[in-house]
């Protein structure tokens, strides 16, 4: 196993396992679309979307784009979001988060029809997911199960923590790695003498939203380490949640920013699509 963990070439295989299936799909005469809904012009929220869009015509699928103006209400969201769920054609809808500060985006996430919630965000599918019912999965932390499972891994019977609760990355990610049998611990903002508690793990997920945060003191020696941060550093330079330099040398595997976690994304959004 290489030490530094390619997501770049991982998530590359998905696509084109994803981009087979298409072909084959389609021979029967299946055919997918995705609605990719973007409010405002966020300038990161705006390269997301040109990506998933690319990533889409890669494998073969139908992509509609919608770009609504910053101001938009919540009712003219609703309204699209509306006819997107009875529309036919369209077999995925993904709206972009985060939404501008005056639309409440639990309201817009929960009016999605649960079975054409490719990000899995729906609290349908998220109560799925914990229950052990299958589905769709949510894309981040069924990433990073791929990247562990891809890189020989184990994680069966393993002490994982988990750094960050939130609904997009932490909680999903605690659950799926209990599905796979790992032994799970949450950490996050209130959590006391947290190196204490991120020395135990075997396999240390960092989604705490805080650049390079993580370094050498709190990871423990031989552990897999996966870094689910995405921040620009002073100088401009994409950096993690974990201080590379200084945890690398001491980790048996983890996992670069740039071209760690980010590509799994979009390729398990990408699988999510042609369920
Ligand atoms: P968030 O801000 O919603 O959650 C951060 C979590 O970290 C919180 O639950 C909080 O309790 C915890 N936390 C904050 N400070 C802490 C501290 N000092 N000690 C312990 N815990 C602390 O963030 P998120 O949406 O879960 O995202 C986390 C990171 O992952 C961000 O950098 C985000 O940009 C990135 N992200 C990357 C991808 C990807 O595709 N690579 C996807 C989603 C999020």
């Amino acid at each position: 196993m290489n030490k530094i963990i390619d997501g770049k070439a991982i998530a590359q295989q998905i696509k084109d396992e994803c981009r087979e299936k298409v072909a084959q799909l389609k021979d029967k005469g299946n055919k997918f679309t995705l609605a990719v809904v973007l409010v405002g012009s966020d300038p990161a929220s705006t390269v997301y979307v040109k990506n998933k869009k690319k990533a889409c015509e890669y494998i073969g699928i139908d992509s509609l784009s919608y770009e609504l103006p910053e101001e938009s209400s919540e009712e003219e969201l609703l309204k699209l979001v509306e006819e997107l769920n009875t529309n036919e054609k369209v077999t995925g809808i993904l709206v972009q988060l985060p939404l501008p500060k005056h639309i409440d985006e639990d309201k817009i996430i929960s009016a999605i029809d649960p079975n054409k919630d490719v990000d899995c965000f729906h609290p349908m599918n998220i109560g799925n997911l914990s229950i052990g019912r299958p589905g769709f999965l949510p894309c981040t932390p069924a990433g990073i199960i791929e990247l562990l499972k891809r890189s020989d891994i184990e994680i069966a019977g393993k002490e994982c923590v988990v750094i960050g609760r939130s609904n997009i990355v932490g909680k999903p990610m605690a659950l799926l790695l209990l599905r796979e049998n790992a032994t799970i611990t949450i950490a996050h903002s209130k959590t006391k003498d947290l190196a204490n508690v991120t020395k135990r793990a075997d396999i240390l997920i960092v989604a705490v939203g805080r650049p390079k945060m993580i370094t050498a003191e709190y990871v423990k020696e031989d552990a897999v380490v996966i870094d689910v941060g995405i921040h620009r550093d002073d100088n401009g330079k994409l950096c993690g949640d974990v201080d590379f330099m200084s945890v690398a040398p001491l980790c048996s595997a983890i996992t670069p920013v740039p071209g760690g976690v980010g590509p799994m994304t979009i390729a398990m959004l990408l699988s999510n699509c042609i369920v």
